[in-house]
């Protein structure tokens, strides 16, 4: 819904839009006379005004020195002139729409597009946007150009410090180059420090292509000049944002895939690839840097039971269960992984052997004193430790694996 205010002496004219506009949904105000417009813009929240050439041109420009400068006009006239349409279009008209032509369907076009002018679909996006100016008539003009638009959770900050106080990460800042007790830019090169990916856009009525060029330089991602125009301030930040939330959309593909390629379907450790990448940096800083490293082959004991019993799914159930024992109580460096069926390979940097035996060994006894609840029943676990002494990758692996047989061999349940 659009609430126009239609400035206009002719009662038939004056019907008429309001017929077509009723029909569309939107609410028509009008006034006969220059002391009308200005007491229904000061009661009313209007997006557009609609007059027609009739009215003299200096109320057009009075509305444009106002406070009311945003609110476009739209102008309704019987004779095309090109000089009239310039000299209109100069003193800040939005368009200029010619009346003999105008059909329902026109101006029902023209609203639409006009609509389209509030902003982004936010499709549920949380979106906080702060606004910093020093001058009280620019934030006045500002909240109502963001009156009726998608963008509603929006801060006003008019000095400088309260905002970089606020310590508050937005996704849009909308600052003043020209501020007391600081420039624009020094703010927004303090705001950058901790929100390297904000959407920042300078405002001023400075015109110097100097200070905008080295402002963008400076990391600013765009400048808007003052005074605004409604309608290309809002297009302006949606540009900004749409691309923000392109580079958002994209980020989270590209973790969702990695995960996919790294990490295993059913448990969400590391798969069998992965680990052994890891595996092998750890090896190299290890070997680099003379840092011990273990490695840990962990397999559950008699798991084949768990399936025969109580059938695959349930299997998979105690599979995530033990893998999520696993990660609750090994340290935040170590690395778990799925090396096969029921088997993990473990990583432990920095690790020697005396340490990997305790850490493992504590898992070891959780493991064996957790009910699990999908069999409601216990479950024991065997392992085998190498620590890094000099050998190649395979040959850890074959030690740990040898030492896990060792461990099923002397009665399971143990780490050796
Ligand atoms: P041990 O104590 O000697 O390790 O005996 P075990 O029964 O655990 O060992 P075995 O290697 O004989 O059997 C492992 C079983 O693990 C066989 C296989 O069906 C099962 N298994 C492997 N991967 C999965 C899986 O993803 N889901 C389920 N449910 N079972 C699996
Ligand atoms: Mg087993
Ligand atoms: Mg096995």
């Amino acid at each position: 819904m659009i609430n126009i205010l239609h400035i206009e002496k002719s009662s038939f004219s004056m019907k008429a839009l309001e017929r077509i506009a009723n029909n569309l949904g939107h609410v028509v105000y009008t006034a006969e006379d220059e002391d009308s417009i200005f007491e229904i813009l000061e009661d009313t929240s209007i997006d557009l005004i609609i007059t027609s050439t009739s009215i003299s041109e200096g109320i057009i420009i009075e509305l444009r020195e106002s406070e009311y400068e945003d609110i476009p006009i739209l102008v309704l006239t019987s004779s095309d002139d090109i000089h009239t349409r310039k000299k209109l279009f100069n003193i800040g008209i939005s368009d200029y729409i010619i009346k003999n032509q105008m059909t329902e369907e026109k101006l029902k076009l023209y609203l639409d597009s006009f609509n389209k002018a509030q902003g982004l679909d936010l499709n549920g996006r949380h979106l906080e946007i702060a606004v910093l100016d020093d001058s009280h008539l620019s934030l006045k003009v500002i909240k109502r150009i963001f009156n009726n638009t998608t963008f509603t959770n929006i801060d006003y900050y008019s000095n400088y410090q309260d905002l970089l106080d606020a310590k508050k990460g937005y996704t849009l800042y909308l600052i003043d180059l020209v501020l007391p007790g600081a420039s624009g830019e020094e703010v927004m090169l303090q705001l950058r420090k901790n929100n390297p990916h904000s959407v920042m856009i300078l405002m001023s009525s400075v015109t110097n292509f100097k200070t905008i060029s080295n402002l963008l330089l400076m990391g600013a991602d765009d400048f808007i000049m003052k005074p605004f125009d409604r309608n290309f301030f809002i297009a302006r930040i949606s540009v900004h944002l749409r691309t923000r939330f392109l580079m958002d959309d994209l980020n989270k593909s590209n973790e969702a895939l990695s995960k996919m390629a790294n990490c295993d379907g059913l448990t969400g450790l590391y798969n069998h690839r992965y680990i052994i990448e890891k595996l092998k940096a750890e090896y190299d800083v290890a070997k680099r840097h003379n840092h011990s490293l273990s490695v840990v082959m962990l397999d559950i004991d008699f798991f084949k039971k768990v399936n025969d019993t109580y059938g695959h799914l349930v299997g998979d159930e105690v599979l995530i269960e033990v893998s999520d024992l696993l990660t609750n109580y090994l340290r935040n460096t170590d690395i778990i992984g799925r090396y096969g069926g029921e088997e993990f390979l473990i990583v432990l940097p920095k690790t020697n052997l005396e340490e990997a035996y305790k850490t493992i060994n504590h898992v070891k006894n959780i493991i064996e004193q957790n009910n699990f609840p999908s069999i409601n029943h216990t479950l024991t676990i065997s392992g085998g430790i190498c620590e890094y002494d000099g050998q190649e990758i395979s040959s850890m692996i074959a030690t740990a694996d040898a030492n896990l047989y060792k461990a099923k061999n002397t009665g399971r349940n143990k780490i050796c």
